[in-house]
């Protein structure tokens, strides 16, 4: 499988909330590198009006680690 269709795969995954339930442990979320982190907007979409983002904590539900409002990364999913 090519590491796009993982990454298409993930997305469908995450977005029905079964991405922690199939690929990797429940403690665990996916590293930054995996979905392509950036701590910039792309397209004029950024994790602040994402699905999986926290806005309590600064965290995402499926990305490891501190994230921020104005970042994106390859799974993001706009909030409807
Ligand atoms: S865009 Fe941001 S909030 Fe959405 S999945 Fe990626 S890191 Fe998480």
């Amino acid at each position: 499988m090519c590491s796009m269709c993982a990454i298409k795969i993930f997305k469908i995954m995450s977005v029905l909330g079964l991405a922690g339930f199939y690929s990797v442990p429940l403690y665990a979320k996916t590293p930054k590198e995996i979905v392509k982190y950036q701590e910039t907007p792309k397209d004029g979409n950024a994790c602040k009006s994402c699905l999986h983002f926290i806005a309590e904590t600064n965290e995402c539900k499926t990305v490891e680690g501190s994230i921020d409002p104005e970042g994106w990364c390859s799974i993001y999913f706009k909030l409807p």
